[in-house]
């Protein structure tokens, strides 16, 4: 039998309460199914600093490569000393050190959680490596440019090869779902970049006849979101339009907390939750681990496919459906208006796998 070796980086804020949470569900759930999965800890966020003088050492790099998949907690970037916040933050460097291109980003309305829209069932693939977001843009240093004290230019980067490769995957993503993608840009204004992104996805479209394509602008795709996200299915966007649209889509159907997803490339894949590291709550155990739960089921949805393994997918669905009835119960974290902590939402679920 194999054994599917997985790094934990457990990082900053609540992202020890929520990973060692999510670890605890994986492993009741493998075990119950029957399925080898060891986890591997890793060094990342404050605790890296202060052993390795870098949030994200080339030690953690390195091992990562060597396993199945991986477990992102969420890092504090914005409070790490100054001297540590010149390169990319740590998930920033891990898409761009390893080109996870694709960021998956679903939101879904889940039964017993009062969301702001109801039906809602979408997913956001987000190009992950470039886009708006100009530390990561670049091959090497960062695409920001400060000419005087007072001005600054910041870089927008969009290319054909990055572009077509996230169309791809939402485009085959909509032919096993509603056969519809949502093209999001800024066209009108940022004519030239986010106008190739539009283009190069019309482009895609052509070879996915039986999906039906539309495109908006992302301030116009904001409102339609609140006022119909339950008309969207495949949603593909560039990298900082698919953060914000994905934190807005996560609170739409309940909360922040719950909105979970995956960064992909053809051979790795990384779950993250597409929340931060909640500083406001840290070190409480009132966090909602849900996110990150739910970023681990994808993972062992990809890895499913890719080692051709259903256990793994027996694995997700087993988390997945005892998370569903824990939430049903009513057994639910403050962000969701229940009472329970981080620890006793977890025992819950871990009582119904
Ligand atoms: P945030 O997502 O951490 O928090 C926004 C709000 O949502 C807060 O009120 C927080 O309490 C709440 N929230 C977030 N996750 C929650 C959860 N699981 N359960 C309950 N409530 C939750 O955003 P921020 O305050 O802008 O960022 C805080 C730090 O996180 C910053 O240092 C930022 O750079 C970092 N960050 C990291 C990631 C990542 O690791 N992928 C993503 C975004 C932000």
């Amino acid at each position: 039998m194999t054994t599917y070796r997985l790094g934990a980086l457990y990082g900053d804020g609540i992202g020890p309460e929520i990973t060692q949470s999510t670890i605890d569900i994986l492993k009741a759930a493998s075990q119950k199914v029957g399925v080898d999965i060891d986890v591997m800890s890793l060094p990342m966020g404050s605790t890296a600093i202060e052993e390795y003088g870098d949030p994200i050492p080339q030690y953690t790099k390195e091992e990562l490569e060597k396993l199945h998949g991986w477990i992102m907690g969420p890092h504090d970037s914005a409070a790490y000393p100054e001297q540590y916040k010149v390169n990319r933050n740590p998930s920033g460097e891990l898409r761009h050190y390893f080109d996870l291109y694709s960021n998956v980003r679903p939101a879904k309305n889940m039964a017993g959680i009062k969301g702001v829209v109801e039906d809602t069932d979408l997913v956001i693939f987000r190009e992950n490596t470039e886009g708006f977001y100009c530390d990561r843009n670049m091959y090497l240093g960062s695409g920001e440019w400060q000419i005087t004290e007072d001005v600054v230019i910041s870089a927008g980067v969009f290319t054909r090869k990055a572009t077509e490769r996230i169309a791809h995957e939402a485009f085959r993503m909509a032919m096993q779902r509603r056969k519809k993608v949502t093209i999001v840009h800024k066209a009108n204004v940022i004519k030239l970049g986010t106008g190739l992104f539009k283009k190069v996805c019309l482009e895609v479209a052509k070879l996915y006849p039986e999906v039906t394509v539309d495109d908006y602008h992302i301030d116009a795709m904001a409102a339609h979101l609140v006022r119909r996200a339950r008309d969207f299915d495949v949603i593909v966007t560039e990298n900082m339009f698919g953060d914000i649209l994905s934190d807005l889509t996560g609170e739409l159907v309940g909360s922040l907390g719950l909105a979970p997803s995956i960064n992909t490339n053809d051979k790795l894949a990384m779950a993250q939750a597409a929340h931060g590291s909640a500083p406001d709550i840290a070190g409480q155990n009132i966090a909602n681990p849900v996110g990150l739960i739910l970023s681990t089921v994808m993972l062992l949805e990809w890895l499913s496919a890719r080692h051709h393994d259903d256990k793994l997918k027996t694995v997700g669905k087993r988390i997945e459906n005892a998370l569903f009835k824990t939430m049903e119960d009513g057994v639910k974290t403050r962000d969701l208006k229940g009472s329970a902590s981080t620890t006793e939402f977890s025992a819950a679920l871990i009582a119904n796998i």
